[in-house]
């Protein structure tokens, strides 16, 4: 009986404030001629991290019972012409009381790491095909199982577990150092603050990974960036040190950033079609504490003649995967030094990326950048760098190995 009552008087504070929303939450669907009123509650969501999240409404519709409900989430963010990209849960439902629940579970498909944001709405439709839409609402895929510490600028959200609460300030410090560049480079910054989430222990880290397909026994994921929801998930694997987490906050965060930037501002197609050293240079490029001197490496190279071409087709072109993936990182990091020093500058940088953004072609964005044709930028290059103007030609061609190693475009590992 007591559930009853308070149904009852809940059901009257939900009169009283259609009343005073008669737009918001219980009206006509204005997509049919139907004089169906919805009385719909409002929604909740709840985080039962890691197994996921569950979502409940309570919901009427005047018409008839509700014989379909299906939670709708996405990310928040949205570009201007970008496709939206929506996972559906299909709800069970009460008919009796009203109550819909839907739940998200990570999957071998689809798995986020704590603290992500999403957006989500409820689509309903009563038995004489009447339907109901609520609103977009926000949420958060909390991890209220072990303690967090959460701290925030302008330029980002940090959440971090199991390590000090030092480690923040370096982030924040970090990004705060590097927004003008951030900005000079893509012309804006993120429409939206990143999430930074940092584990201190591995086994946290693996908890919500349901979807990690590595299979080497000798590398492991320790990071990965989301850029559909805007987070950047890093584990320090290591014994604590103070270098390891400069490191994390002056070279890993600062370079993952700017993967935010490239898929935020990038059309999608470019991104296809952009060559992993350029991704990765210009990522490398926002570093500002490097492990070891990535320029001096390539200029050994260059000195010693050995340095590959460039701005040549996809296979013949510095890898980032494979058996050697920093050679890829630290000749794309050259490519924008040169850009940088040769013009004294960001200009040209920030003239490709909004080429690049425009989705004109990769080389026809280097060249109507730079002004100059792909051979001699190539060999501008390569001069600065101190090897000969021209790029050694390759003999023999380049060919796959028997087996294709596992791509590992998310992996950092040095
Ligand atoms: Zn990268």
């Amino acid at each position: 009986m007591r559930g009853a009552r308070a149904f009852a008087v809940w059901s009257l504070v939900l009169a009283l404030l259609a009343g005073l929303l008669p737009a918001a939450q219980a009206a006509p669907d204005p997509r049919q001629d139907s004089a169906a009123v919805w009385t719909v509650g409002t929604p909740t969501v709840k985080s039962v991290y890691p197994a996921g999240l569950i979502f409940r409404l309570h919901a009427r519709s005047s018409a008839g019972p509700i014989t379909r409900a299906r939670l709708v989430w996405y990310r928040p963010m949205l570009r201007p012409g970008a496709t939206r990209h929506i996972q559906v849960e299909e709800a069970t439902i009460d008919t009796a009381r009203g109550d819909l629940v839907a739940t998200w579970q990570p999957s071998g498909l689809l798995m986020l790491p704590p603290w992500s944001v999403l957006a989500y709405h409820w689509e309903l439709r009563d038995a004489e095909g009447n339907t109901f839409e609520t609103e977009p609402r926000i949420a958060e895929y909390a991890d209220l199982s072990r303690p967090w510490i959460r701290t925030e600028s302008d330029d980002a959200v940090v959440l971090s577990s199991d390590l000090p609460a030092a480690v923040h300030g370096l982030i924040l410090d970090a990004l705060a150092a590097q927004r003008r560049r951030y900005e000079a480079v893509w012309g804006a910054t993120l429409p939206y603050r990143p999430r930074i989430v940092l584990f201190g222990d591995y086994a946290a880290w693996l908890e919500w990974r349901t979807a990690d397909r590595t299979t080497s026994r000798t590398s492991f994921v320790v990071g990965q960036t989301f850029d559909a929801w805007g987070v950047i998930a890093q584990v320090l694997t290591g014994p604590p040190s103070d270098a390891a987490y400069r490191e994390l906050a002056y070279s890993i965060v600062l370079h993952e950033m700017e993967h935010l930037y490239q898929a935020e501002f990038l059309s999608s197609r470019r991104r296809m079609d952009v060559p992993g050293w350029f991704t990765e240079g210009d990522a490398t490029f926002f570093e500002l504490e490097q492990s070891y001197d990535y320029l001096r490496r390539v200029r050994g190279l260059a000195e010693s003649g050995a340095l590959p071409p460039l701005l040549v087709p996809l296979p013949d072109a510095p890898r980032v995967d494979g058996a050697n993936p920093r050679l890829g990182y630290d000749i794309g990091y050259s490519f924008f030094a040169w850009l940088r020093e040769s013009t004294g500058s960001l200009d040209a940088h920030r003239s490709i990326m909004a080429l690049l953004a425009d989705d004109v072609p990769f080389f026809e964005a280097l060249e109507q950048a730079l002004g100059l044709p792909t051979a001699e930028i190539e060999s501008r290059w390569r001069v600065w760098l101190g090897a000969s103007p021209a790029a050694p030609t390759l003999v023999p061609t380049w060919t796959p190995p028997p087996f294709l190693p596992t791509p590992t475009p998310m992996l950092f590992g040095r």
